[in-house]
């Protein structure tokens, strides 16, 4: 008899975002008038910029001529000449990040996700709360324990490690999906040392980097002393450049991580990540990684960076109508997330309710974060400017 990998059953029914595309779809239903506005979903809503589409359309003409046609990539890691490209961009903010110890990927979550497959399950996983779900599942699903570590509003939704607490492997994600906060040198420097302590690791996720506007919040782990003797980074292109329905991402292992086994012997993080893939992963289509390419060459990161603008437009006008409203929020600067206090005590499920029914505003509840997150909401900025402003209006005629 097939049997299942029960720990399933240990998680949440369903994703949050289903949850609400379920209440969202039920009220439209009901209504099928209201004029609603989504600042639920962290989903970009800007088109690819023109040369990155350019640089997909040649690399999908090439696929169709003999001469350059390319079946599968040697190494499944990525071509290359997008490792290259992506080692020049960390160096543009002064990170020295070797091609070599560069992996491309479809997109962040894939890696964040699969990165546990390495991982003894006895591992002990520290997660900040709240935090990006797919942290908290993956590592459910594999029966690992987990751990928190609480941001809320006494630290700034910066959680930091407590010295009494032992952990092996560490999740931050800095600017944080969901609070926008964004840790200082100084912070990752105080987990750098715990996780070096503790002989632990950390998943470092960047994804929201592209939209750090403080000179002094690093945009990689990899900017603070230490970290590549501890720490792996993913990041991706969709929020960067908009590539949600495009699929690519990386991740950065150094050379010098590694992990003595059982039998004493030293592993490589990255060669058993790469034996991982080796076995589980094809790698990411030419076209898609000639248009990743483009991204980051100077015309490639100028219009992309016009994309990032227009949503921190969006982000200053949620920020001011929360400031007009005296409600306190964190996020908006270092991020396209704004993380507020839900008014006057409500639960964050209640005030969803009210935003969806009086004011046709979808938002996300931040009780879907983690425990932490109860009483709190996230709006993102990755709507239309007109639209956001509308929505704005709305949420600012209600009565709490
Ligand atoms: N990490 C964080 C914190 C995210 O918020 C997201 C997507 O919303 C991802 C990773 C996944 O991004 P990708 O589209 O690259 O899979």
């Amino acid at each position: 008899m097939a049997t299942i990998n029960e720990n399933y059953l240990k998680l949440e029914k369903n994703y949050l975002f289903i949850n609400i595309a379920k209440k969202v779809n039920e009220y439209k239903e009901a209504h099928p008038d209201a004029d609603i506005i989504r600042m639920g979903i962290g989903d970009v809503t800007l088109p690819i910029a023109k040369c990155v589409v350019d640089a997909m359309k040649k690399g999908a003409d090439e696929m169709g001529v003999k001469e350059t046609f390319k079946g599968y990539e040697d190494s499944g890691t990525g071509y290359d000449f997008l490792k290259e490209a992506v080692s020049g961009y960390y160096e543009g903010f002064g990170v020295t990040v070797k091609p070599s110890e560069i992996r491309i990927n479809d997109g962040a979550k894939s890696d964040c996700g699969n990165i546990v497959d390495i991982f003894g399950d006895d591992n002990i996983v520290l997660i900040t709360d709240p935090a990006y779900p797919v942290y908290v599942d993956t590592n459910l699903m594999s029966g690992r324990k987990v751990i928190y570590a609480d941001s809320n509003e006494e630290n700034g939704f910066a959680a930091m490690p407590d010295e009494s607490v032992h952990a092996d492997l560490i999740y931050l994600c800095s600017p944080n999906n969901p609070t926008g906060s964004a840790y200082t040198k100084d912070q990752l420097k105080a987990w750098i040392d715990y996780a070096i302590k503790n002989n632990a690791i950390i998943i470092y996720d960047a994804a929201y980097e592209a939209f750090i506007t403080d000179e002094a919040i690093p945009r990689s782990i990899f900017a603070v002393e230490g970290a590549r003797r501890c720490a792996i980074e993913m990041c991706s292109l969709s929020k960067t450049a908009g590539f949600t329905g495009m699929r690519c991402g990386y991740t950065v292992i150094p050379d010098e991580l590694t992990v003595i086994a059982s039998d004493g012997t030293v592993v490589s993080i990255s060669q058993l990540w790469g034996r991982r893939e080796g076995s589980k992963f094809n790698g990411v289509s030419y076209p898609v990684q000639c248009a990743a390419a483009a991204v980051f060459t100077k015309e490639g990161y100028e219009q992309t960076r016009e994309n990032i603008k227009y949503y921190q437009e969006n982000a200053k006008v949620i920020a001011a109508a929360m400031d007009e409203m005296g409600i306190k929020y964190t996020g908006g600067k270092n991020s396209p997330y704004i993380w507020l206090k839900c008014p006057n005590g409500m639960k964050s499920w209640d005030f969803f309710d009210k935003l969806l029914t009086e004011a046709n505003v979808v938002g996300t509840p931040g009780a879907g974060f983690g425990k932490n997150g109860e009483g709190w909401f996230r709006l993102t900025a990755f709507g239309d400017s007109e639209r956001t402003k509308e929505a704005c209006e709305r949420i600012k005629k209600l009565k709490f």
